[in-house]
């Protein structure tokens, strides 16, 4: 199969979501155990964006899918937190036509570094591999408002705020999963006695 065969197969796998939780299942993306996330919550699943965006013609075809949903925005520029938003940022960027740079943690606060600029009043789309929380598209949008941008919406491949992502523009996610998530403090995981592993990571988190 030719490349462009492909995106265009991926494109149209990403339209359903049972077939969407295919593509994590095909690539190994789809973990179960007992994971220690990111937001600080525990869960019994994770989805490992990177083990899909590995493929260039799925990370392709999510940025095109993402950029379809928001092509009537007049974004000017895709702005992602590293690490996890790199590459989906941007295949998004490269999709739209427009700039795609990234914010990263300096002394534990996520900045533009590198020379990345933003102007006062540019159309900003903030782009996420896998929102649960929404914290850091949330920090990630005061990066860009601390320049004086205009965010104009976020977007992720994968929604797991179970429809509340708490943001304050209008989000838009390839596929919304319902996985459990638990506080520390609750997790019948935790109770029955496991450790909770970083995904990533084969070492549990407490290590
Ligand atoms: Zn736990």
């Amino acid at each position: 199969m030719r490349a462009a065969e492909l995106v265009a197969a991926s494109a149209a796998i990403l339209t359903t979501h049972m077939d969407f939780i295919d593509i994590f299942r095909r690539t190994g993306a789809l973990l179960e155990g007992h994971f220690l996330l990111s937001s600080g919550l525990h869960s019994s699943a994770y989805m490992q964006c990177a083990l899909v965006l590995q493929h260039p013609a799925h990370a392709e075809a999510c940025g095109a899918a993402i950029a379809e949903r928001v092509r009537s925005l007049g974004i000017q520029t895709v702005l992602s937190p590293a690490l996890g938003g790199i590459v989906i940022g941007q295949e998004v960027g490269r999709a739209l036509g427009v700039r795609a740079i990234f914010a990263e943690r300096q002394d534990g606060r996520l900045v533009l570094r590198r020379g990345f600029t933003l102007a006062a009043g540019e159309r900003v789309l903030v782009v996420e591999d896998v929102v649960t929380t929404g914290g850091s598209t949330r920090e990630t949008i005061g990066v860009a408002r601390g320049r004086g941008a205009e965010i104009v919406a976020a977007a992720a491949i994968v929604d797991r705020s179970g429809g509340n992502p708490g943001l304050p523009v209008p989000f838009h996610a390839l596929a919304a999963v319902a996985l459990p998530t638990y506080d520390p403090g609750a997790c019948p995981l935790c109770q029955a006695g496991s450790p909770a592993i970083k995904p990533g990571s084969r070492t549990p988190a407490s290590a």
